[in-house]
């Protein structure tokens, strides 16, 4: 697919702001500092679409992209735990959840995960709750240019047999960086085959 415009639309707090619109979206998230605005500006082929390296700690808003005018790109903020008072149980942030829970329009979710580093708790326990809610994802290793390729591959398969334990099989992944502009036709393409699907 390639992508002729890409527009900011809105920007939220609140899932129930979010476009009253029937277009398929697809939603980008990760811890900060992932390169996820990298990412979304690879994929967009625009300088600042999305604002790279924000403080972390700014208002946490979701934002809405039109892509060719037929599909939204949705940048989500980085998810976090947020303590539930009197219990130790762990749960992301409602914000998050809410926008997962009542998106009706989302079709797929792409989990950011930074290729230098083994899999992080926070990362696999947000996997495990999307695959408890049923929503659909797949992940995207980024920044893949700062490793040596034999350090990659073996940084993926590793990745790989710790998915492999908690999940029948592993959901598609894409090998991204966007500092040398790689990986994001795949991307492309896997939205564009999932969006003829849903529009048929
Ligand atoms: P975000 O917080 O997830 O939106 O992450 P950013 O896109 O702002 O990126 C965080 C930092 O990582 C910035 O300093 C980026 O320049 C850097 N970065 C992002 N993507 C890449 C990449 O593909 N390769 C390299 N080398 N650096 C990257």
């Amino acid at each position: 697919m390639k992508i002729n415009t890409a527009e900011f639309v809105i920007s939220n707090s609140k899932v129930a702001k979010c476009p009253n619109s029937p277009l398929p979206e697809y939603a980008f998230i990760g811890r900060s500092n992932v390169g996820k605005s990298s990412l979304i500006n690879m994929l967009t082929g625009r300088k600042s679409l999305a604002k790279t390296s924000a403080k972390p700690g700014k208002t946490q808003l979701i934002n809405h992209f039109l892509i060719n005018k037929n599909w939204h790109l949705v940048d989500l903020p980085g998810y976090g735990y947020a303590k539930v008072s009197k219990s130790e149980k762990r749960v992301f942030q409602r914000f998050i959840t809410a926008y997962f829970e009542e998106r009706k329009q989302l079709v797929c979710a792409f989990v950011l995960i930074d290729s230098r580093h083994k899999p992080q708790k926070i990362d696999m326990e947000f996997m495990q709750w999307l695959g408890e809610n049923a929503i659909p994802f797949g992940l995207i290793f980024t920044k893949t240019d700062k490793l040596k390729p034999k350090e990659l591959e073996k940084n993926i398969l590793n990745y790989q047999e710790e998915m492999l334990q908690v999940w029948e099989e592993m959901p598609h992944f894409f090998i991204t960086s966007s500092t040398s502009k790689t990986g994001g036709e795949d991307i492309l393409e896997f939205i564009e085959n999932l969006n003829n699907e849903v529009t048929e």
